[in-house]
């Protein structure tokens, strides 16, 4: 292979979907090194020298940016418990399984990722990793520890009253909060990400949708006027509207979920323009195929909810103007890494009522903002990082078929291609790593009985 800095590469005879929202055309494109040197019509006729030329016939293909993942946890490894998540992850561990992770992201179509907070700091050594050339993956922002008080989360009474557990690190007063974000930040993170809202212990009675905000506007202002001195970014998980409204005023710049947004919120995100990731597929997954995996209809009926509530007001915002990215939150027992990542396209399809080709808009020149390189990744445009996709089928038919990693027939990232034949392993067994459970009945007599067994 000839060094990323010289290698060319012509795709030529695609369809070209670029990532702006433009419909698709007939186009070339021409890759120097890392970068797309040109898109257009002919170009193999314009080169004046074809030697060493690698060229990809892309006939009956749509050609189009890399995707975007704008909401992963790639170090959790698929925990299906708060338990499994919060107790059961070793730091050199769970770095060196990301690593395989990662590939499995790359592998279906994303070529990028942002993690928004991960155990220990798992998130910035893989990072550097992929970027250094050591492990393959998708190119990555990171969070790190997400700052959170000890009622925030959803992990209830796990967290502890301070320090740190798992991906969350528990600040409280405003000295606790500054020396977090310089620790942070002096780590290497991309992001600041807070936990604006949590699970209630104990709901209210009648209280709201969602969850609670145990987060004051002048904590979060604080956070932002932390961060924004250092030039690191702050993203908020919110789910719910009074979080949202506050994250948004106070400065936030990006927002995950953003569910159950009233009147106030909603028009805080549309004057500020505030990026949102709402991040359905995890809803969507168990509301559709819960039942497949023993979850129980109440929750499968809340998770619906949250997507079914939240629509029209995300709907609102997408036609004001606010950027929507599309997010997965892979990394949990549902949705695994590498099988889902494409679906919050159909949910933006099916719910918000968005057209397949501005859904991929999302996914690409929308989500560089989590990669914190807008302009530069995204689309398929002269000087734009070179992520390229060369897929067979076409997603404005039907925007599920980009689920189908069998129709990949080249992943380019950073003009680089990935090697689509190489084993990733898929499953493992590490000590300690799952939740033993000792059974999934309790014993009774009962129940000896009932199959049959001979009890005095
Ligand atoms: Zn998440």
């Amino acid at each position: 292979m000839a060094p990323a800095d010289t290698a060319t590469t012509l795709i030529c005879n695609g369809s070209l979907i670029d990532g702006t929202g433009a419909p698709p055309r007939d186009a070339d494109v021409l890759i120097r090194g890392s970068r797309i040197e040109a898109v257009g019509p002919d170009l193999l006729a314009s080169l004046p020298e074809t030697d060493g030329v690698h060229v990809v016939d892309a006939a009956g293909c749509t050609v189009l940016p890399g995707l975007i993942d704008a909401h992963c946890h790639i170090t959790f490894d698929q925990p299906s418990s708060n338990d499994e998540l919060f107790f059961h992850r070793r730091h050199g561990l769970a770095t060196l399984v990301a690593s395989v992770n990662a590939r499995k992201v790359l592998r279906a179509g994303f070529t990028s990722f942002f993690d928004a907070d991960g155990v220990f700091e798992a998130g910035v050594d893989l990072r550097d990793a992929i970027e250094g050339g050591v492990v393959e993956g998708p190119r990555m922002t990171t969070g790190g520890n997400v700052l959170i008080n000890c009622v925030g989360g959803t992990a209830a009474r796990l967290l502890p009253d301070s320090g740190t557990r798992g991906y969350a690190r528990i600040v409280h007063t405003p000295g606790e909060i500054v020396t977090e974000i310089h620790k942070q930040v002096k780590q290497g993170v991309d992001w600041i990400k807070v936990h604006v809202s949590g699970q209630p212990i104990r709901p209210a009675p009648g209280s709201s949708s969602g969850e609670i905000q145990p987060w004051s506007y002048d904590e979060l202002k604080l956070v932002c006027d932390t961060a924004h001195q250092l030039g690191i970014p702050v993203v908020g998980h919110c789910r719910n509207a009074s979080s949202t409204r506050d994250a948004a005023l106070a400065g936030f710049d990006m927002i995950l979920h953003a569910t159950y947004m009233d009147d106030a919120a909603l028009q805080a995100v549309i004057d500020h323009k505030v990026p949102l990731v709402p991040t359905f597929t995890f809803q969507a997954n168990l509301a559709d195929y819960g039942e497949a995996i023993g979850s129980e209809q109440r929750l499968r009926d809340m998770f619906r909810a949250e997507i079914t509530d939240s629509t029209d007001a995300l709907r609102q915002a997408y036609d004001a103007g606010v950027p929507l990215l599309t997010g997965s939150d892979s990394g949990f027992s549902l949705p695994p890494y590498g099988d889902w990542h494409y679906r919050e396209r159909e949910v933006y399809v099916e719910y918000l009522g968005v057209s397949p080709l501005e859904a991929i808009r999302c996914a690409t020149s929308e989500g560089a903002v989590a990669l914190r390189r807008p302009g530069e990744l995204g689309c398929l445009a002269p000087g734009y990082l070179a992520d390229v996709l060369v897929f067979q089928g076409d997603p404005l038919e039907d925007i599920r078929v980009l689920g189908d990693k069998n129709r990949f027939q080249h992943i380019i990232k950073n003009g680089q291609f990935v090697d689509l034949e190489a084993d990733i392993p898929t499953q493992w067994d590490l000590p300690g790593w799952r939740v033993g459970e000792f059974s999934s009945q309790v014993l009774t007599r009962d129940l000896v009985r009932s199959m049959g067994g001979e009890l005095p």
